[in-house]
């Protein structure tokens, strides 16, 4: 497996691969989330590139960048398990060098939720996947719908700049209680962490709902907030039903419903999502 620092080494060793290439964008401190995609890769792949990159770009002033969980060689280690060939993993500054003014914009799908509750975010996260698909020049990249928002995003930017790869979206792996796994887990004592699993329950909640003929996005929202303001340590942030591709705000659960949530715990601010079929 080939560790590489440099985006000019990176694409020295680029005519080598074996096409397809498929890249895994991370920030890193893997879990069995991650390894799903990996393998979701290379099953596809001739070559398999995982970005490792903790982008100072995406957090906000006040957020975790600092404090972000990281464990690199033990992500290396999990990585070789699975058979990943390149490992890319840039400093802030290979990524960002002095006078860097260059961003991408997604509008209109970033405007609310995570957009709206972290300013900046998405303008971080679409310019640094903007830049590995440039560096990696991958055939797909793989995203996780535990970050539904981002995917909608990041499809969103791949087809309104013509961009030249196949954006793959592989489902929401948790804990065996329903918790979604998220290297931010780590933060949550064990308190919080038996409290979590109400993020979960209540978008289980809304499904069932939904199952049973209700079609009221209100309703919806209104159960799945009962049930987490029923935990004491729980603290919402937003709770919505969305349409998946715009997210827009849906009024009738008749189309593509996607239920999406923002919880604190503490200082540990955990989200997740389900669709309501
Ligand atoms: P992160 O390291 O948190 O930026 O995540 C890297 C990629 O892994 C993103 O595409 C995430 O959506 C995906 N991911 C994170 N957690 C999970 C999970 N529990 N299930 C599936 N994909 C995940």
């Amino acid at each position: 497996m080939d560790v590489v620092r440099e985006i000019g080494r990176l694409k020295e060793l680029r005519p080598s691969w074996a096409r397809p290439v498929g890249l895994v964008p991370t920030m890193g401190y893997l879990h069995e989330g991650h390894i799903e995609l990996v393998r979701r890769a290379r099953s596809d792949s001739g070559t398999v590139v995982v970005s490792i990159f903790v982008n100072p770009t995406q957090f906000g002033p006040s957020e975790d960048f600092g404090r972000y969980p990281r464990a690199f060689e033990r992500d290396l280690e999990m990585l070789r398990a699975e058979g990943v060939d390149v490992v890319f993993a840039p400093a802030p500054a290979e990524m960002y060098p002095e006078g860097f003014c260059s961003w991408v914009d997604v509008e209109d799908v970033t405007s609310s939720l995570e957009g709206e509750s972290r300013p900046g975010h998405f303008r971080g996260v679409a310019t640094v996947c903007n830049k590995l698909f440039n560096i990696v020049d991958p055939t797909r990249a793989y995203f996780g719908q535990k970050d539904a928002q981002q995917v909608a995003v990041i499809r969103r930017m791949v087809r309104d700049l013509d961009m030249n790869l196949e954006i793959v979206v592989v489902p929401t792996v948790r804990e065996p209680d329903g918790l979604a796994m998220s290297s931010r887990n780590s933060y949550l004592d064990a308190p919080s962490r038996a409290a979590a699993t109400v993020l979960y329950r209540s978008l289980v909640a809304a499904r069932e709902m939904r199952r049973a003929g209700c079609r009221s996005a209100s309703a919806a929202v209104s159960c799945m907030s009962d049930i987490i303001r029923s935990e004491p340590l729980a603290r919402v942030d937003y709770i919505s039903v969305v349409d998946p591709v715009t997210f827009r705000q849906v009024e009738s659960l008749d189309g593509e419903a996607l239920a999406v949530l923002a919880v604190r715990f503490g200082s540990t601010r955990l989200i997740d999502n389900l669709l309501l079929e």
